[in-house]
């Protein structure tokens, strides 16, 4: 990970992962700007790349070949990702609203989130038609249109409404894809049937006549028919409706007409132009408040272009530099679009026509041309190149970053305690921010601050205590605090206990006063997003600043004696069920070396972040006799130290394992967590090892989890239903892993099914 290490200066926050923005966190990643601190906040980890977005479509392309995946991009850049949309804007307390999480602070903002198709004021177009735009949510339904498509009998009418480059585009793309799909399964491609609406007289307006005649001629070729001056007015059930006209029926109908604004810019205040696009300078500075850029289509520039991404890509040297300038106090300088650009244009079966002016050209090298062009592009973002672990200052180089650097060392003077406190108004700030919840067992506790947190038990339960503390594996504060919180509970949870109550041990990176506050604050948001519901309160606590993000809890749970949940309790016959999938080592693993997909990431967020409370209580309700929560010692670790408690073996299915995504691939590139050779060392329980051991998924038995799921034996008799419970109580991945049998003569109590 390029990381600094330099105290935090200043907030830089991306919004958006566009085309311009990616171009920004590459160029950071290149030369980091130590003190100022990168977050992307995104609503999609991967960004489709425009230019190859209808090469996608007609099946050229992989999903892989033609998105930019940006986590692998945030963690080179050292940017933190925040997977979230923005919903809201207060420039003047200069914090942004994002889905999900509590409000993100920043110094420095930058806009990059793109448009949408203009639905949003014609009757029926939201409930009937396709917009392609949010571009991913557009992709989802164009899978399910080829199952209806290729299910259906008879002829399919698709309506494409638009005639822009991205409508003509889209036309000839799906037509192509769904024709070879038709084709291939012996069905026949011509009882599709396509018209092209537009509003305006012509195709293409934005281009010479050159080109429009060469699309209208291939339209033609193509059995599409176009439709001019047909202003649609009305979306309905099976037609689409443009005044004056007759019904045009339709089965399907994409919408790809001309870019439209999100609506939180113009909320927010922003100077935003009569459409709504956030009104920036020729340096892609609002003209409304400094200190806020935006680039791309959700920006209007003063000397406008077509919203189209290859002005998005262009802006995005620009914009790094004006960042970079912005934030060591430096003079802008103007981004100059140019005026007549190469526009390759494609027919959706690897032809394309080139446009430039008043020129123009076809052909299916052309295509082969544009294919290299993107290709090239992607290999860019998706291959980055090797640096060295810490960059540190002396990469920030020349007059230039002069002025970061001379306020980074008057932090680093600040911080000469290094390890010191977190000053108690910092604290109370937070504090007050926070939401506090109280219950009458925790006697003294964050609201009623003493020397100690003050607890009773209440007559005849027990006390039941663990403690976990974590170095941060991802860089988002928010969601580190709620897996940190996760994982501490699942030990209580994992013993039948009640969460009760819990005091955090949290260590924030140097920073200014504002920066350390934010990142406590969203840290604590983060673990009381889990305390909260699970019933503990948070009762105390210690913070201090330090090199990196760190934090632990201690958690208190209440338990009846006759209800604990023990390692021992396994009996024969029994069955094992696994409540989460297993790979969140070696994921990280590849994470922090860049080699994981940010998909494959974020699912393994989402499955840290799944609570076993609610798993423990359906376990308890199909009445299983042992538990454990599977975290550091790996699957193998955990259920050792069952069998050895319960004294018997147990047969695993080593096939019925569930894994998280990517981990397979993960594991088979020799990605491994740096506690796996530790865990390793446990494989002396398993029997017939060498044969074993040549199973591909063999090393995720040892693969360490973070915030894990439970495993527990359950009467076999029960465990189908209680998996099923347990799948439907938000458990997907849960399985009957394997089964509890009688101890053997076998030193191994451990048996693999292959
Ligand atoms: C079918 C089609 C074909 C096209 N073909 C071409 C082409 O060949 N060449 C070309 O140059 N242009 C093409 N375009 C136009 C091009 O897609 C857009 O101009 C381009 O994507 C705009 O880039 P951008 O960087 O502004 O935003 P985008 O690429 O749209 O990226 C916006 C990003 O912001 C994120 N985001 C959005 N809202 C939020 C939010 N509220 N909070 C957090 N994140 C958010 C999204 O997840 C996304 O990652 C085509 C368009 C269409 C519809």
């Amino acid at each position: 990970m390029q990381k600094t290490n330099a105290p935090v200066a200043k907030e830089l926050v991306l919004v958006g992962g566009g085309h311009s923005h990616v171009a920004v966190l590459r160029r950071f990643g290149m030369r980091p700007l130590p003190g100022l601190r990168l977050t992307l906040i995104t609503r999609d980890i991967h960004t489709p790349y425009s230019g190859m977005l209808p090469g996608y479509i007609a099946g050229h392309y992989d999903f892989d070949e033609c998105h930019i995946d940006l986590g692998p991009l945030a963690r080179f850049a050292g940017a933190r990702l925040y997977h979230g949309e923005v919903e809201g804007l207060d420039p003047e307390a200069r914090v942004l609203h994002v889905s999900g999480r509590p409000p993100v602070y920043f110094d420095l903002l930058s806009i990059n989130t793109g448009s949408r198709p203009g639905t949003v004021d014609v009757p029926g177009a939201v409930e009937f038609a396709l917009p392609v735009k949010p571009i991913d949510a557009f992709l989802r339904r164009w899978e399910r249109l080829i199952e209806r498509v290729t299910a259906s009998r008879g002829s399919f009418r698709i309506a494409v409404v638009g005639g822009g480059a991205g409508g003509v585009e889209l036309a000839l793309a799906t037509q192509y894809r769904l024709q070879k799909l038709l084709a291939e399964r012996g069905d026949d491609p011509d009882r599709l049937e396509y018209v092209l609406l537009t509003q305006g007289p012509e195709v293409l307006p934005t281009h010479s006549e050159g080109v429009r005649k060469r699309f209208v001629r291939v339209l033609g070729e193509r059995s599409v028919r176009l439709l001019t001056n047909h202003r649609v007015t009305e979306v309905r059930e099976g037609a689409v409706l443009a005044g004056g006209h007759a019904e045009v029926p339709a089965d399907a109908v994409l919408w790809v007409t001309s870019a439209s604004a999100p609506t939180w810019p113009a909320q927010s205040g922003l100077a935003v132009n009569d459409a709504g696009f956030i009104r920036v300078d020729a340096n892609l500075q609002s003209i409304s408040h400094p200190g806020i850029f935006a680039a791309g289509d959700v920006a209007a520039l003063p000397d406008p272009r077509p919203k189209s991404g290859v002005f998005a890509v262009r802006q995005g040297p620009v914009l790094t530099d004006n960042l970079r300038r912005a934030a060591t106090g430096r003079d802008l300088r103007p981004y100059r679009p140019q005026r007549n650009f190469l526009g390759l244009i494609s027919t959706g079966d690897r032809y394309a026509v080139a446009s430039r002016g008043e020129w123009s050209m076809e052909g299916a090298w052309l295509w082969r041309m544009k294919d290299w062009i993107d290709r090239r592009f992607m290999t860019r973002f998706n291959e980055l190149p090797d640096m060295p672990e810490e960059a540190g200052p002396k990469l920030a180089s020349g007059v230039a970053d002069h002025e970061a650097i001379r306020e980074l060392s008057t932090l680093a003077m600040r911080c000469g305690g290094c390890g010191a406190k977190v000053g108690s108004t910092v604290l109370t700030r937070v504090m007050q921010r926070l939401p506090v919840t109280r219950r009458d067992d925790v006697v003294l506790g964050i609201d009623a601050p003493d020397d100690a947190t003050v607890l009773s038990v209440p007559p005849g339960r027990l006390l039941v205590q663990s403690v976990d503390y974590f170095r941060a594996f991802i860089d988002d504060t928010y969601t580190f605090g709620r897996i940190a919180a996760n994982h501490a509970l699942g030990d209580l949870f994992a013993m039948g206990a009640e969460a009760q109550s819990a005091l955090a041990i949290a260590t924030v990176p140097y920073g200014r006063e504002r920066v350390v506050e934010e990142s406590l604050y969203e840290l604590l948001a983060g673990a009381l997003a889990v305390l909260q519901p699970s019933g503990a309160v948070l009762a105390g606590g210690h913070s201090s600043e330090g090199a990196e993000l760190a934090f632990g809890l201690t958690v208190n749970g209440l338990v009846d004696p006759d209800a604990i949940w023990r390692k021992g309790g396994m009996r024969p016959g029994d069955a094992l069920v696994l409540t989460k999938p297993l790979g969140t080592g070696t994921l990280f693993a590849a994470d922090m070396r860049r080699k994981a997909k940010g998909r494959w990431i974020e699912d393994a967020i989402t499955s840290m972040c799944l609570s076993n409370q609610v798993g423990g209580e359906c376990l308890r309700r199909f009445h299983a006799t042992a538990c454990t929560d599977v975290t550091g010692f790996g699957l193998l670790g955990h259920l050792l130290e069952m069998t050895r408690a319960s004294e018997v073996d147990v047969v695993l299915e080593v096939n019925a394992l569930p894994l998280l995504d990517g981990a397979a691939e993960t594991v088979a590139a020799g990605i491994l967590s740096s506690l796996q050779p530790q865990n390793l060392r446990l494989r002396r329980g398993v029997a017939d090892l060498e044969r074993a051991a040549r199973h591909p998924h063999f090393p995720l038995l040892f693969d360490p989890q973070t915030a894990g799921g439970l495993l527990a034996s359950v009467p076999a008799s029960e465990a189908q239903d209680c998996v099923e419970e347990l799948q439907r109580l938000g458990y997907p991945a849960a399985a009957v892993i394997g089964r509890v049998e009688a101890r053997s003569d076998a030193p191994e109590p451990v048996r693999l099914v292959l």
